[in-house]
This record gives structure tokens, C-alpha cells and sequence, in this order.
């Protein structure tokens, strides 16, 4: 299986923007990490590959999140990617499962439910921060996102993302697909690129035989010329630390600092985007009591 990565393309004349991705240890390492069911790994898997896409022109501490909210039994979906594809995320139900698909694949879209919607923040540093949103499509992650894209910034834009779960409930094919015409696009390009997607059936497939992300590409684009603009790595990482958790403490206020101290000895706090605990002692809740007190 090809190591996880991200390719950025674009035509010869400028006017199709695109990029194809292998996450396939992200997808797992979001699994592992989160301990989901074959359908919220399908869903978070699926989110985690579009908020990279999305991702793609970000720059230096810039971020972008997605929070999925539909009414099926998943509850949210909630990711954020930054500037160098560091992405992470977490759904609000891991244990959901539900009955393949008649076509046998994991139904993600009665998972996310059909009525909701998709936020998008961009979070642009110091300079800007912005939500916007849309409603959701069928739930399946891609479409949702196209249309944001296609509401938001009028450009018509084909995101397909996918998962493929083994039986033993292992990610072993995850990735993806992403293309944003431009303002100026010829008709005869677009029924051209239209022609050559319904030729694809699905991404998970043509990782599995070991397609790279520019053979992919080549797929979407046929002849149309394209050319590589850069390589990277995309990583499920999270940015978390004890020092984060202890301002989330400080911020609960003295009193129930003092009753975590007198009930539970301690404190056990979990990150939601990635799982990890972190552990306080008594001690180490009493020296926060101590810093209010000092304030
Ligand atoms: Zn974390």
C-alpha cells in the first residue's frame, strides 16, 4: 500500500484546479485513536480527506474546520486541517454502525442524516475568521462539501472522497479526489471533465490496485494537460497539551477544582480530537486553585 499523500495539480491553462490523495494511515491512525465503527470511521475518514482538500491554499498558521452536523445517528462530525495538511477530528458517536447500502457500501449518509448542515470556519490567523454554511446534501461527505463550495464561491467543484473498511474493521484504503473549475472554464471542458469522471466509479478501488495520486489525476483530467505543483505529507495529528487542559481547568473556577481534589483525587480530562487523556493529580489541581488565587 502507497505511503499517505497529497498532490496539488492544475491544468496547463489555469482554469481547473485540482488535487488527489492517499490517506490510508490517517484514516487508520483516526480509527485506532478514536476506537469507531466501520460506518463513523467511513464518515470521520471521508470528512478528515475533504477538510484536506479544503486545506489545499491555506497558509502558515491558518486552519479550516468542518463541523458536520445532520440529524442521523453519528450525531457531529467535527475536523480541522491546517496549512500543512496536519488534520484531525472526531465524531460524536464512534460506536455507530449501521447496515450496509443495497450496493454493499457503509451507509455514511443515514449515519450523518440528510437534514443538517455543513460549517465551514476559515480561520485566517489575526487577519480573519469566517463561517460559512449549507445545507447538507445527502449526508455523504463529498457532496456536501461540492456544494458548500459551489454555494460559498461559486465555482463548481467535484469532491469524491472514500474509505474502504476491512472485516476485521481496519482502514486498508482511504483517499481521494478533489477538482475546482475556475471563473473562465470553456463548456467544452467541463462536459469533458464530466465525460471522464462518470469513468471513475470508485476512489477506494483504484487505490487498492495502487493507483498514485497523480494516475488518478490523470483519470479526472485525460487529455486534458495538467501539471504537479507540490507533494506533501498529510498527518492525523493533534495539537494538544497538558499545558491547553490546565487553562480549560483554571477556566472551570476554584470550586470545582476543590471538589475534583476532594471527590476524585485528581482529574482525568480527554481531547476530544484526538483521544488522548491527560491526567492531574491532586497536587497538580491544587497548584492550579493556587494560580486563581493569585490572580
Ligand atoms: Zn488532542
Amino acid at each position: 500500500m502507497l505511503q499517505d499523500i497529497v498532490v496539488r495539480s492544475i491544468t496547463e491553462d489555469g482554469l481547473i484546479r485540482g488535487a488527489a490523495a492517499i490517506t490510508t494511515d490517517l484514516v487508520e491512525n483516526a480509527r485506532t485513536r478514536h476506537n469507531t465503527a466501520p460506518t463513523a470511521t467511513a464518515a470521520l475518514g471521508r470528512a478528515l480527506i475533504a477538510n484536506i482538500f479544503l486545506a489545499l491554499n491555506l497558509k502558515g498558521d491558518d486552519t479550516i474546520t468542518m463541523r458536520f452536523l445532520g440529524d442521523g445517528p453519528l450525531g457531529g462530525i467535527i475536523t480541522q486541517a491546517d496549512a500543512n495538511y496536519n488534520v484531525k477530528g472526531y465524531v460524536q458517536n464512534p460506536n455507530c454502525h449501521l447496515p450496509s447500502t443495497p450496493q454493499g457500501k457503509l451507509d455514511v449518509g443515514s449515519a450523518v442524516g440528510k437534514n443538517g448542515f455543513l460549517y465551514v470556519t476559515s480561520d485566517l490567523g489575526l487577519k480573519d475568521r469566517y463561517t460559512g454554511s449549507s445545507p447538507l446534501i445527502s449526508g455523504e461527505i463529498g457532496d456536501d462539501v461540492a456544494y458548500y463550495l459551489h454555494q460559498s464561491q461559486q465555482t463548481p467543484a467535484v469532491v469524491a472522497v472514500g474509505v474502504l473498511i476491512d472485516r476485521d474493521w481496519k482502514c486498508i484504503a482511504a483517499g481521494g479526489f478533489f477538482l475546482q473549475v475556475m471563473p473562465g472554464v470553456t463548456e467544452e471542458a467541463l462536459t469533458k471533465l464530466e465525460n471522464n469522471l462518470k469513468n471513475i466509479s470508485s476512489v477506494t478501488q483504484l487505490i487498492s490496485q495502487g493507483y498514485t495520486p497523480e494516475k488518478m489525476l490523470s483519470l479526472a483530467f485525460q487529455d486534458m494537460a495538467f501539471k504537479v505543483i507540490d507533494k506533501d505529507r498529510p498527518k492525523f495529528t493533534c495539537d494538544c497539551n497538558k499545558k491547553r487542559l490546565e487553562k480549560v481547568l483554571i477556566s472551570l473556577g476554584r470550586e470545582e477544582l476543590e471538589d475534583m481534589i476532594a471527590k476524585d483525587k485528581g482529574a482525568e480530562l480527554r481531547c476530544h480530537f484526538c483521544s488522548e487523556y491527560y491526567y492531574f493529580s491532586s497536587e497538580e489541581l491544587a497548584a492550579l486553585v493556587k494560580e486563581i488565587d493569585s490572580k
